[in-house]
C-alpha cells in the first residue's frame, strides 16, 4: 500500500538579490571627459505562492527543500539597467497554511486565488549615473543591490472542502464521491497512488456545487494513534458538513448502529468541536439488503439523535440525487469555510554589527557598505515609523555616527547607503 501522503514540509525560500549598479563613463572617439553612464542593478524576483487545484499533497516539498529566485543583473555602462531576476512561483495545494518555522505563526492561508508574495526581492543599486550633481561631474562609486529576503517556512495542508465523507473502509466512500462528482481528471492522473484525500466537485443544479472530500483511514483507535486515521482527522478539520456514510446491507457482518457510533466516538475523542459538526447519514448499499431490519434500526437511532438520513446505493446510482441535494441545501445555511487569519508578527532580525563598515568619502558624500549594512536596509520597511526608528537606533548603536563625526563629517553633508541618501542632520 503506497499512502504516503505528505501534509507538512518545511523549506527555506529565498528571494533573488538585487543587482549591483554600475560605474561607467561615457566613452567616445574625439570626446575628452565623458560623463557617468553607469546603469542600476535589476531588482531580485519574489518568491510567490499560488494555489493550483491540480494538487492535493505537499509531496513534492519533500524532495525540494530550498527554493531562491532569480537575481538582479548588474548594471552596465551606457545607462544600461540591468535586467530584474524572474520571480519564483511556488505552486501549492488549496488550503496549504503557511506558517514560520520558529514561532509557527501562521504568515498566510493559501485559500484563495490571489498570488501571495512570500519574499521581496531586493532592490537593485544605483549606478553612478545617479550620483552626478553640478559639483559632483565625476562620481566614482555606484551602489550594490540589496539583498533578496528569505525565510524558513512550514507548510501544513488543511484541505478546503465544504464536505468530508466518513466512515468504515468498505461501506462506499470512495465508490460515493466518483458517483456523485465529477473527478478532476488531472487529479486522477497525479501520482495516483499517493493522492490522498481525494476532492471533488459536486454540480447539484444549475450554479449550485460543492467541493467533497473523501478521506480514508477512519478506522477504530485512529484518535489515540493506533491506526493512520489520526493523521487525516485534521483534514475535516475545515468540512462544513459531514456526509457519514454506513453499510446497511449486513454483508460483511457488519453492525450499522454500532459503525456509526464508534466512528462518532472517534471524532470525540479526536475533537470534541468536530464531532459538533452538522452530519447527514447516507445509509448505503440499499441494493443488497437482504431486509430492511438494519436500516431501521440505524434510522431509528440516528434520527433519535437529530440526524437525517437518506438511503442511497452509490454504485446503483439510487437516492444520491436526493442526497446531494440535501447536503446542498444543508450547506446553504451554514457558515462558509474557515480561513486562518495571519499572526505573524515580522520582529526585526538579529542584526551582527561588530564588521566595521567602509566609509568612502568624495565631495562631502559619505558612501558606506557593508554587509550588516545591506541586511538592515533589506529587513527595513521605511514607509513604516517603528520600522524607521529601529533602523535609526541601530545605526547609533553600531557607532556609525560616532566615525563619521571623527571624520568630519558635517551638517548638511551627505550620508548614502545603498538605496537611502540623506542629509546629515547632528
Ligand atoms: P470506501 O473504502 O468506503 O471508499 O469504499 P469503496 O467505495 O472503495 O467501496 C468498497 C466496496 O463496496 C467496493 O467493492 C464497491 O464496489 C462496493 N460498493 C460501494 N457502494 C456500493 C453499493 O451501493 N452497493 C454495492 N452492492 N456495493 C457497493
Ligand atoms: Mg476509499
Amino acid at each position: 500500500m503506497a499512502t504516503t501522503f505528505i501534509d507538512k514540509a518545511r523549506i527555506t525560500v529565498r528571494a533573488g538579490d538585487g543587482g549591483n549598479g554600475c560605474v561607467s563613463f561615457h566613452r567616445e572617439k574625439y570626446i575628452a571627459a565623458g560623463g557617468p553612464d553607469g546603469g542600476d542593478g535589476g531588482c531580485g524576483g519574489h518568491i510567490i505562492l499560488q494555489v493550483d487545484d491540480n494538487l492535493s499533497t505537499l509531496m513534492d516539498f519533500r524532495y525540494k527543500r530550498k527554493y531562491t529566485a532569480e537575481k538582479g543583473v548588474d548594471g552596465s555602462g551606457q545607462r544600461k539597467s540591468g535586467k530584474d531576476g524572474k520571480s519564483l512561483t511556488i505552486r501549492v495545494p488549496r488550503g496549504t497554511l503557511v506558517r514560520d518555522a520558529e514561532t509557527n505563526e501562521i504568515i498566510q492561508d493559501m485559500s484563495g486565488d490571489e498570488p501571495y508574495i512570500l519574499c521581496r526581492g531586493g532592490k537593485g543599486g544605483w549606478g553612478n549615473t545617479h550620483f552626478a550633481t553640478p559639483t559632483r561631474q565625476a562620481p566614482r562609486f555606484a551602489k550594490s543591490g540589496l539583498p533578496g529576503e528569505s525565510h524558513d517556512v512550514v507548510l501544513e495542508l488543511k484541505l478546503l472542502a465544504d464536505v468530508g465523507l466518513i466512515g468504515f473502509p468498505n461501506v462506499g466512500k470512495s465508490t460515493l464521491l466518483s458517483v456523485v462528482s465529477r473527478a478532476n481528471p488531472k487529479i486522477a492522473n497525479y501520482h495516483f497512488t499517493t493522492l490522498y484525500p481525494n476532492l471533488g466537485v459536486v454540480y447539484v443544479d444549475e450554479g449550485v456545487s460543492f467541493v467533497m472530500a473523501d478521506i480514508p483511514g477512519i478506522i477504530e483507535g485512529a484518535s489515540e494513534g493506533a491506526g493512520l486515521g489520526h493523521d487525516f482527522l485534521r483534514h475535516i478539520d475545515r468540512c462544513r458538513l459531514l456526509v457519514h456514510v454506513v453499510d446497511v446491507s449486513g454483508c460483511e457482518g457488519r453492525d450499522p448502529v454500532a459503525d456509526f457510533d464508534a466512528i462518532n466516538q472517534e471524532l470525540r475523542q479526536y475533537s470534541p468541536e468536530l464531532a459538533q459538526r452538522p452530519q447527514i447519514v447516507a445509509a448505503n448499499k440499499t441494493d443488497i439488503m437482504p431486509d430492511d431490519t438494519l436500516l431501521a434500526a440505524l434510522r431509528a437511532h440516528v434520527e433519535a439523535l437529530g440526524y437525517p438520513l437518506y438511503t442511497i446505493s452509490a454504485a446503483a446510482h439510487q437516492g444520491t440525487r436526493e442526497l446531494t441535494r440535501a447536503v446542498a441545501g444543508r450547506l446553504a445555511e451554514l457558515p462558509p469555510v474557515t480561513v486562518y487569519e495571519a499572526n505573524y508578527v515580522k520582529r526585526p532580525p538579529k542584526v551582527d554589527m561588530s564588521q566595521p563598515l567602509d566609509i568612502h568619502v568624495e565631495d562631502n558624500v559619505y558612501s558606506i557598505e557593508g554587509p550588516w549594512l545591506q541586511r538592515l536596509i533589506a529587513n527595513t520597511n521605511f514607509g513604516d515609523y517603528e520600522s524607521r526608528n529601529w533602523f535609526d537606533r541601530m545605526l547609533r548603536e553600531s557607532g556609525l555616527f560616532d566615525r563619521l563625526e571623527a571624520m568630519g563629517i558635517r551638517d548638511g553633508d551627505l550620508v548614502s547607503m545603498y538605496n537611502l541618501e540623506f542629509e546629515y542632520q547632528h
